[in-house]
């Protein structure tokens, strides 16, 4: 049996945005900045996809600004508030221990360029508290970036709260929404988000495409220049195909939401219920605020990496955490932050589902990961340590 449970690494493009992808791979073929029927027909579909990614996030039109994927939004939501910091002297940024790398490497230069960065800290059960960024706010603060869900352990932090709290101190508030897009409810103007990053991939779009909403008024800084693509904020010939067979994706990622987030919370409650009878087992994040489709649990004593392995061999793709971070030695930097020990982390093993997995598929993981877990501690003959 062959079982794809690697959703939050990459999604299967569907139909919707296979279907919407092809005529721009073919026919429609223009640059959308040429100045005849080929460019205009580019132009139009660029303008009907950026509409339809504004109609499903809330916002208008021209505060979505399409980018090659989540990372770079990611880059360009940071460095750009960081730059608009500076000019008005304010160089303290408030984020989290367990973001993607995407947000934490941008940190990381932004401290060697004089920033003061506070990554709060991470509660247990994986969920931010509203107060928590509400106390490390300072006069100076410039961003406040924290994680839609995260991408390890699916944990859902509290937005609107945040959004709130950042508006009440005027502070401007990111959010790295590329695991929540499609699955969870967004809507900016309401939950008064100032910068949203997307990524089309992760809701059965295709690679290499996302966007980043950026509320009307905020300076973007430009990572990329050139010609005068996207209001001169992001230079470079659009990427036609992708940015429509995105919007697409998400139209029909929203459209479904509801019954597909009802079906996906199902498989991962039976996975989580079936693999909490493995002796040492430890559910990681919180059972209920955490995305339909991410189950993520340690066994202790087991070595992930030879895990993955043995259900790999079964025709099971899975993961130990985040794909950035695979075939890294190194402990998950997001179970080190809810206080799970090195060789804990080293343990994990991240189950996210899709529409198309089915309760047989599940049966089948529940017990090919019961066996492999057995053998591999039979193997080692280790005890596992408690
Ligand atoms: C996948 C992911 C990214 C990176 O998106 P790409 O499009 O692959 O660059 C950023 N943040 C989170 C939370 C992700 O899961």
């Amino acid at each position: 049996m062959f079982v794809y449970a690697d959703n939050a690494a990459t999604t299967r493009m569907n139909k919707a945005a296979m279907e919407a992808m092809g005529p721009y791979l073919d026919g429609f073929y223009g640059n959308p900045s040429s100045q005849h029927a080929a460019g205009r027909d580019a132009a139009k579909a660029l303008a009907q996809a950026r509409a339809k990614m504004a109609k499903n996030l809330g916002c208008e039109p021209r505060e979505i600004l399409f980018t090659s994927g989540g990372s770079e939004a990611d880059n360009l939501a940071v460095f750009s508030a960081a730059a608009l910091g500076e000019k008005s002297g304010k160089k303290h940024i408030v984020s989290t221990a367990f973001e993607h790398p995407a947000i934490l490497r941008s940190l990381d230069r932004l401290r060697a360029k004089g920033f003061s960065v506070t990554l709060l800290p991470v509660p247990e059960n994986g969920v931010i508290s509203g107060q928590q960024v509400e106390e490390a706010i300072r006069p100076d603060t410039c961003l406040v970036s924290v994680m839609y869900a995260n991408h390890e352990i699916g944990t859902i932090q509290p937005i609107s709260e945040i959004g709130r709290i950042c508006r009440e101190k005027g502070v401007l508030f990111h959010t790295d929404a590329v695991q929540a897009a499609g699955h969870l409810p967004i809507c900016v103007k309401d939950q008064q988000i100032g910068m949203l990053s997307l990524s089309a991939h992760k809701f059965h779009g295709p690679k290499g495409v996302g966007a980043l909403y950026v509320q009307k008024g905020i300076q973007l800084e430009p990572m990329i220049t050139g010609g005068g693509q996207e209001r001169g904020l992001r230079a470079g010939t659009e990427n036609v195909p992708g940015v429509v067979s995105m919007a697409a994706a998400f139209d029909f990622a929203c459209a479904h939401r509801e019954e597909n987030m009802k079906k996906m919370t199902s498989l991962r409650d039976k996975t989580i219920d079936g693999l909490k009878n493995i002796p040492y087992s430890i559910l990681n994040g919180d059972p209920v605020c955490r995305l339909p489709g991410n189950v993520n649990v340690c066994f202790e004593g087991v070595e992930a990496e030879a895990l993955l392995f043995l259900l790999d061999q079964a025709g099971i793709c899975a993961s130990s955490g985040s794909a950035c971070m695979a075939g890294s030695l190194e402990p998950s930097h997001v179970l080190l932050a809810i206080g799970r020990t090195p060789d804990q982390a080293r343990s994990a093993l991240r189950l996210s589902f899709g529409e198309e997995n089915t309760e047989e598929q599940v049966d089948f993981i529940i017990e090919t990961t019961a066996k492999a877990v057995s053998s591999l501690r039979g193997v080692k003959s280790s005890v596992p340590r408690l």
